[in-house]
């Protein structure tokens, strides 16, 4: 029982759909709060590190996403055969897919994420966009029903005047989104968006939105618990993209005042409890060159750049989702939340940037972490895994934190210039341009940064890699060692029930201590 009476979930053993870096991510925070954490795996993943990490293990065979991290009854049959009472999705995979979370409440676990029936409205943008504009929430100019035909489309954009995004209704990761400059362009660019959707989603439906110049993408992290308390953790710069995906995060965003941030923090708020959202969510917002903002699409689950927002508001995200599911109230209060000092994130991704980012495969043959202070490693592989083409190509997230922003942003050229990896390409040197480069210095960014600016950083020569001899002699050791590891241990071979028994004893006494 929590003090106000409520009853509490009993969660012990937490699933962990996901792999990679945010699978460890999750296995660290639920070891932090006193909870064993269960890592599945593909055949591809069996020497990953969130699988030793994990106190269980369960095979998901092929490496295909839809035979493994995909598929959901797999997924429940893992949770239940290891004895878990919760399963936390991640990011990407089915963590914002609502019969995902329904399968899991059917097999009586914990989703920890928001109920279905947010995650649903949320998904579709054109049910999201009416959600928001009846919430009071100022939505981006357009369309709030998906487009019949490029006839009705013609219409829209009339009203909208151009230019304008075809955007898909279901959309994602930037995919079904396409920008229309003039009329003759339309009928081509619905057609197209329709038929990528289709392919990506499984919908096809599209809609207008008109297409802002040059704004910044700005979202706001928010907390909810089961107690009614919605807490905005204020914002995050994410307007440094290529092809809408985001490379570089920061908090806060030097575009934001404080009141601006408070008018930012109660629009998010409002979206967040007009769906009954419950954990952690994130409300994104473009901000026009005005000051003006609006409402883009809500990301119902944990987001990839959230450790900036830890850094500057000192909270576990990730522990605090975990306290939610389990009935518990926030540990954090709206009165007393201020940004302390600005953090950095860089996607370090296994691409080619002086190749058009062109996603690399092979083995990691020896790795240097960057360290020292302020500096923070949220990382998936080690040296001897292989990074293929099956999952997303993040190698691991570089996050730093400083008292300034110019502080954080040395401390950034610092730690790129420490790393080492050998043995594929890597997004590393392209990071360090971005971090040399006086319009980013100056904080002078939006959405089109990179395609302007891609060109200047991109010329010359790729650095030569910042590794000795020294380094392949490492290598080669560590996958020596590696190769003479015994494989993760799974339910089979580890009864589940003893082991747990024993682990919750041993933290139950190192706690009481
Ligand atoms: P997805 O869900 O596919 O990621 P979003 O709607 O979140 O798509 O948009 C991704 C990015 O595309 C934004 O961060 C922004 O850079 C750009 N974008 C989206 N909508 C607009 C718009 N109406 N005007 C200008 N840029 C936009």
């Amino acid at each position: 029982m929590t003090d106000d009476g409520q009853q509490m979930t009993a969660i012990k053993r937490v699933l962990v759909a996901n792999r990679g870096e945010i699978a460890l991510r999750i296995i660290r925070a639920c070891h932090e709060e006193g909870l064993e954490a269960v890592a599945v795996y593909s055949e591809v993943d069996r020497l990953s590190p969130h699988v030793r990490a994990a106190d269980l293990a369960v095979p998901l065979g092929p490496p295909a996403a839809a035979q493994s991290y995909l598929d959901i009854p797999k997924l429940i049959a893992a949770a239940q055969g290891a004895g878990c009472q919760a399963v936390h999705p991640g990011y990407g995979f089915l963590s914002e897919r609502a019969p995902f979370a329904e399968a899991v409440a059917a097999a009586s676990l914990e989703f920890i994420g928001p109920p279905a029936a947010a995650i649903r409205a949320m998904g579709d943008k054109t049910e999201a966009r009416r959600r928001m504009q009846q919430a009071g929430v100022p939505i981006v100019p357009g369309s709030t029903r998906p487009l019949a035909d490029h006839v009705q489309a013609r219409a829209e954009a009339a009203r909208l005047g151009f230019p304008v995004l075809v955007k898909a209704a279901a959309g994602g990761g930037g995919k079904g989104m396409r920008l229309v400059r003039e009329e003759s362009e339309l009928a081509s660019a619905f057609e197209a968006a329709t038929s990528e959707a289709l392919k990506a989603f499984g919908a096809g439906e599209v809609y207008l939105e008109k297409y802002l110049e040059r704004p910044r993408h700005i979202e706001i992290q928010i907390l909810a618990d089961s107690f009614g308390r919605v807490v905005a953790l204020g914002e995050r710069e994410c307007s440094i993209q290529r092809r809408h995906q985001k490379l570089v995060e920061e908090a806060p965003s030097v575009a934001v005042t404080p009141p601006l941030r408070r008018r930012m923090s109660e629009a998010a708020t409002t979206a967040a409890t007009a769906v009954g959202y419950l954990g952690a969510g994130t409300i994104e917002f473009l901000l026009a060159p005005s000051g003006e903002f609006s409402f883009l699409e809500m990301n119902t689950r944990l987001q990839v750049e959230h450790p900036v927002t830890e850094l500057v508001y000192g909270v576990d995200i990730v522990r605090e989702q975990l306290r939610v599911a389990m009935g518990q109230p926030l540990r954090v209060h709206a009165g007393t939340l201020q940004p302390r000092g600005h953090a950095i994130e860089c996607r370090i991704t296994a691409e080619d940037p002086f190749n058009d980012f062109l996603p690399a495969t092979g083995v990691v043959r020896y790795l240097r972490v960057p360290g020292g202070p302020g500096v923070r490693w949220d990382g998936g592989i080690e040296a001897g895994n292989e990074v293929t083409l099956y999952y997303d190509p993040l190698i691991a997230k570089l996050i730093v934190w400083g008292e300034t922003r110019s502080v954080a942003l040395e401390r950034m050229r610092r730690a790129l210039r420490e790393l080492a990896i050998v043995g594929i390409p890597s997004s590393q040197a392209f990071h360090l341009r971005v971090m040399d480069d006086p319009e980013f210095q100056r904080g002078d960014i939006d959405v089109t940064y990179l395609e302007r600016a891609g060109a200047r950083l991109l010329v010359g020569e790729p650095p030569p890699a910042l590794t000795r001899p020294l380094a392949v002699v490492a290598a080669l050791l560590a996958e020596e060692q590696r190769a003479a590891e015994p494989p993760p241990p799974s339910p089979s071979d580890r009864p589940a029930v003893p082991q747990s028994a024993w682990l919750l004893a041993a933290r139950r006494e190192a706690s009481a201590q």
